[in-house]
């Protein structure tokens, strides 16, 4: 990565395509640019031209990556950004060499990507693969998408928080540094700052990491029976604390996986991009599609 250049998200589609027309011509009042690449968090269509629909932005249904071509005069690619993370780790980052991968990226709540032969697996309609809403426990804890008991709702900064908001309903006693931080804030207790507590070894926030590191290790058994992946790349805030729960994680899967004595055993491991994969996996599909 050469330069960057930020601005904040607008809340309208029109603002939204303004402000990337934005970056893009302050950038290239600096670099030559052939092409464009957007990394967008929701789903995009099958034509790789269109958003279908994203949570946190405006667009519905809207044909972003020819709107924004028109405006800026270049060749513009469209991904979903886990899609996007993934080419980068496999290109440039953890998963060199590993053309079966699957990337998972644990932060507010998951997104997945895979990769089938080295190249990004969309599933029929655009949208595969989403692992972050797996239902794990039937009835379980209520999600955003509808559904009770997904996956995301027990392995993300958001359920670590949860987790240890219900650890604490049930361990009042407990000497906690996060007790007392809740009890006079109990909006400070965020996913970080469990992470945090459980580095410096609190009781109430390991526990909570631990149960982190289990529902990791059930829905990685569940991911590799489908996938059958070579590795699987954990990315996303939450993997900056793999230290606290990536080995527990793993011998959780390696118990869950069907025959697991008996098969080589995807490798695990943390990515190398951060919050960059998105950007240089963009990129790199922009480059390739301007070849
Ligand atoms: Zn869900």
């Amino acid at each position: 990565m050469i330069d960057t250049a930020r601005v904040a998200t607008p809340q309208s589609a029109i603002a939204l395509e303004d402000a990337i027309a934005g970056v893009v011509s302050e950038l290239r009042r600096d670099h030559e640019v052939d092409a464009v690449g957007l990394a967008v968090a929701g789903f995009v269509a099958t034509d790789r031209r269109t958003v279908m629909y994203a949570p946190h932005l405006a667009w519905r249904g809207e044909p972003v990556a020819d709107r924004v071509a028109q405006r800026i005069g270049l060749p513009v690619t469209l991904e979903h950004d886990a899609n996007a993370s993934a080419v980068a780790e496999h290109v440039h980052g953890a998963a060199r060499g590993a053309d079966v991968m699957v990337l998972i990226a644990i932060g507010t709540g998951i997104g997945g990507a895979l990769l089938l032969d080295g190249e990004v697996f969309r599933g029929a309609q655009g949208v595969a693969p989403e692992l972050g809403h797996l239902r794990v426990v039937p009835g379980g804890r209520q999600c955003a998408c509808g559904k009770q008991g997904c996956w995301e709702r027990y392995c993300s900064g958001t359920a670590l928080a949860t987790t240890a908001r219900e650890l604490l309903a049930r361990y009042p006693a407990r000497s906690s540094v996060l007790a007392r931080e809740s009890k006079s804030d109990p909006e400070a207790l965020t996913g970080r700052r469990v992470a945090a507590a459980a580095r410096d070894g609190d009781l109430i926030a390991r526990r909570a990491m631990a149960d982190l590191a289990r529902w990791l290790g059930e829905g990685l058994a569940l991911v590799a029976d489908v996938y059958d992946p070579e590795m699987v790349v954990i990315a996303g805030g939450v993997s900056e604390s793999a230290p606290l729960f990536l080995d527990e994680a793993r011998e959780h899967y390696v118990s869950l996986l069907t025959g697991a004595g008996h098969r080589p055993l995807a490798r695990l491991r943390t990515a190398q991009l951060g919050d960059d994969a998105g950007i240089v996996g963009s990129a790199v599909l922009a480059r390739e599609a301007a070849r």
